[in-house]
């Protein structure tokens, strides 16, 4: 995959993607970064990139020609053109395992007030917000949004990584985590973790995970179709939580 990210703060990328797994990636040239600054694009003798809105009002606003020139100069035939913005989809897993599919995708950061409108309207694909708050620019979402697409890339976790055990990948929470000392603190490790029976673990994961999501996020249950087995440990955990009323 080939990934290209157009930011007026290029910089600020290259260490926290060029690290762990992402990092790795990188290096087995599995996804290919490049780093684009907008303010290259700049045919402005002071090399200018933003300019007072029309009709008034507070800030800037990017300038659509340098960003034009950027998008031209990174775009290919197959390139799907994604604008971070707090105006868009907001993004999730399922979002992330789709763009994971693409061959060549292009991260289009704005800053200040945000970009000329005519760039958004004729030259990008999605709109997509990291969640409902405003940031400072879009080279964090960007970042956030990179690090989830790349992980699920075939090679990039080892085999003792996988993601399909992973929060969201299936619609729930996963199950609590442990590892050693056996007791810490007077805190003992749940004592099936430590029985063998794998079948007895896996059980106890489902049931745990299906109990994260029911007490922390409700709302992904209602989304998801249940085995039945899986329903009938949601049966058991809505009737436990009753009982504790
Ligand atoms: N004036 C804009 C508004 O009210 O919608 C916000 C502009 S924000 C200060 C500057 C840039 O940060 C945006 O152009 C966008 O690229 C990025 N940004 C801010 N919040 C974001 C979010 N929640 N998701 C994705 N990008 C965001």
């Amino acid at each position: 995959m080939k990934i290209s990210i157009l930011s007026l703060f290029p910089d600020m990328f290259k260490s926290v993607l060029g690290e762990s797994i992402i990092g790795r990636a990188i290096e087995n040239n599995i996804v290919e970064l490049k780093y684009i600054n907008i303010r290259d694009f700049s045919n402005d003798k002071h090399n200018r990139v933003d300019d007072y809105p029309f009709g008034g009002g507070p800030g800037m606003v990017m300038k659509p020609e340098p960003i034009y020139r950027a998008i031209e100069h990174v775009k290919s035939d197959y390139s799907r053109v994604i604008y971070l913005s707090p105006k868009g989809k907001v993004f999730n897993q399922s979002m992330a395992n789709e763009l994971s599919r693409e061959k060549d995708l292009v991260f289009l950061c704005g800053h200040y007030e945000g970009i000329d409108n005519r760039i958004i309207e004729n030259y990008v694909d999605d709109i997509i917000s990291l969640g409902d708050y405003v940031l400072t620019g879009g080279e964090i979402p960007a970042m956030v949004m990179i690090d989830s697409i790349v992980r699920l890339l075939p090679g990039v976790l080892k085999s003792d990584e996988s993601f399909i055990d992973e929060s969201h990948y299936n619609g729930l929470l996963e199950y609590p985590q442990y590892t050693r000392p056996r007791e810490f603190k007077g805190h003992e490790v749940p004592e099936i973790l430590l029985s063998g029976n794998h079948k007895k673990i896996d059980e106890w994961r489902k049931y745990e995970s299906i109990k994260l999501t029911y007490k922390n996020r409700p709302d992904l249950l209602e989304n998801i179709n249940l085995s039945l087995e899986e329903k009938r440990y949601l049966d058991k955990i809505e009737q436990e939580e009753k009982n504790k009323l």
